[in-house]
């Protein structure tokens, strides 16, 4: 697990790509610069990491392309000590992300294999979240709610209501909405019942998956 001058290079020329493409926030900015986000792939991919590009990883699942990992977290607008749930745990690179932040990361995957592979993998970096949990994303995690932040990594065909009920007045929740494609739609909580609506235009995920098997 080697993370070398040549991968900071490549991870720098990745940081000035998205800034090309609209990325502003220099923390989020930083924490990309810092991930090794070639570690969070299979070894065949070395080449592709630092590409702004997504990628295959195990269980049929993809490792978000990092502009929609910068998107997303700079649309969450997290501080230190925040407490963030994310849905779809995946390969854990967003996770890493969020925890360069200084954010407490609170994690669930549905799938059991890649929860276990990542639950082992993100410590060995250092990367220690709050808790990552083999579960069902769509009922979110009624035990430590409320959270600053929510995000979601997959492709959601409706917003569950639990992640709506589960943030805290003022926080945010932002999910890719849609079926064959997304529209990035971010929710901030202005009160009890109160939500105010953002769209970012169109993305593509995986989808977020009902009923496992
Ligand atoms: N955040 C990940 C993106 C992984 S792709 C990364 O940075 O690599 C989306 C992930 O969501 C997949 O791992 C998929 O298994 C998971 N997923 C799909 N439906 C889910 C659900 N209902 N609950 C939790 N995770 C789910």
């Amino acid at each position: 697990m080697k993370d070398t001058f040549k991968h900071k290079g490549l991870r720098q020329q990745l940081v000035n790509i998205l800034i090309t493409k609209g990325i502003r926030d220099e923390k989020v900015l930083n924490a990309i610069g810092k991930v090794p986000r070639h570690l969070f792939m299979d070894s065949s991919f070395l080449d592709h990491a630092y590409q702004d590009k997504a990628f295959p990883i195990a269980a049929d699942q993809t490792i978000s392309q990092p502009f929609t990992v910068a998107f997303q977290t700079e649309l969450l607008q997290v501080n230190k000590t925040d407490k963030v749930l994310e849905i779809g745990t995946g390969s854990g690179y967003q996770t890493a992300v969020l925890c360069e932040l200084g954010v407490h990361v609170y994690s669930i995957e549905r799938q059991q294999e890649l929860f276990r592979k990542t639950s082992n993998f993100l410590p060995k970096l250092g990367y220690r979240a709050k808790k990552l949990i083999f579960g069902d994303g769509y009922k979110g995690l009624k035990d430590e709610a409320p959270f600053d932040g929510i995000i979601v990594t997959a492709g959601a065909p409706f917003v569950p209501k639990p992640l709506l009920s589960q943030l805290k007045i003022g926080g945010r929740l932002v999910i890719p909405v849609g079926d064959a494609v997304q529209v990035m739609t971010l929710f901030i909580r202005k009160g009890a019942k109160e939500f105010e609506q953002h769209e970012f235009g169109e993305f593509r995920f995986v989808p977020l998956l009902e009923d496992k098997n």
